[in-house]
């Protein structure tokens, strides 16, 4: 098949590397030397123009930052949209917002064009491994259809709804993330403060019904070891937590606790800049607390 691809970020570019195997590619990215970079490696095409990578391509993914880059993505003459033949298949692995995401489907919908959601889930090394997960909002044939090429990068594949639903729940999905990476760096440090070592607290955690993906990886591996590696920004979970939030105020609800931990993600977002990894939000309890969550 030929697929374009725009967006070769942290996860973008496992993600198309995947698909050279089994697929005749094309990339465009918004730094040219990135995309140039990806063609001579890889041994494929490079669009001048998300117009061009557009007028190539039978299945065109975007993974941007949020959805705002999305939709100006698709504007413009030189715009995805200027290009777009009519039976393309849009699929958008950005995590992104609901509302947005209906928007863009309905625009596509009137170029006769086809639109799926696609948010993954799984990071870097997920898609380096093909191990992502991806939760699909599209109508039941399109979803049918992504489904045969998002299977080169994830794993899992579920229809989670209608266009707008995967972006609902990747946006839930991070808030949850996020409260339990920040509630294991409140916990541990209170823990450390009153006498005990931060190993044996993740031992103890990581054996008791208190664990989680943030108390059994993204804290050991990245926080006790001081490595602070940077795959996924804080910024960008900072994006999706509101994106949760807005979610939660369609639906009517409080939410309490997801909108405290938008606010102590705002925080540090603030505080640690925009380059920051997600998982440097633990240095938030360290300073209040005093202490290091070193092993
Ligand atoms: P990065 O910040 O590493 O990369 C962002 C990409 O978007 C780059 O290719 C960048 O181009 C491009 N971009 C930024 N602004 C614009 C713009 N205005 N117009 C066109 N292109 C633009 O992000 P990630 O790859 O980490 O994330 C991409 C998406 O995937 C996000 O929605 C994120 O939330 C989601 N995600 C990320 C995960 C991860 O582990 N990293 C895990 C799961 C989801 P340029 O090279 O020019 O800067």
């Amino acid at each position: 098949m030929r697929i374009g691809f725009a967006g070769l970020g942290a996860i973008g570019r496992p993600m198309a590397a995947r698909l050279v195997a089994n697929h005749e590619l094309t990339v465009w990215n918004r730094t040219g030397s990135v995309a140039e970079a990806f063609a001579a490696t890889h041994g494929v095409a490079m669009a001048p123009t998300p117009r061009e990578l557009a007028e190539g391509s039978e299945v065109l993914f975007t993974c941007l930052p949020s959805s705002r880059e999305v939709v100006a993505l698709l504007d413009g003459p030189d715009g995805l949209e200027a290009g777009l033949q009519s039976g393309t298949l849009v699929i958008d692995c950005t995590s992104g917002d609901p509302e947005r995401s209906r928007q863009i489907g309905g625009r596509l919908r009137e170029l006769g064009a086809a639109f799926a959601d696609s948010p993954v889930s799984g990071g870097v090394v997920g898609a380096e491994a093909g191990t992502l997960t991806a939760m699909v909002g599209a109508e039941p044939d399109t979803f049918y259809r992504a489904r045969t090429v998002l299977n080169v990068f994830c794993r899992t594949i579920i229809h989670v709804g209608p266009v707008g639903a995967g972006h609902a729940l990747k946006a839930v999905s991070n808030a949850i993330l996020a409260s339990n990476i920040i509630a294991v760096a409140e916990g541990m440090t209170a823990a450390v403060k009153a006498g005990v070592p931060a190993t044996t607290a993740l031992d103890v955690l990581n054996a008791s019904n208190a664990r989680s993906f943030a108390s059994m990886e993204l804290v050991p591996q990245r926080a006790l070891t001081r490595a602070w590696p940077k795959t996924f920004k804080l910024a960008l979970l900072d994006k999706d937590v509101k994106n949760a939030i807005a979610v939660i105020d369609d639906a009517g609800l409080e939410a309490r606790l997801l909108r405290t931990v938008s606010a102590l993600l705002s925080e540090a977002r603030t505080v640690l800049g925009e380059e920051a990894d997600h998982v440097e939000v633990v240095k938030l309890a360290e300073q209040e607390a005093g202490v290091e969550l070193r092993g």
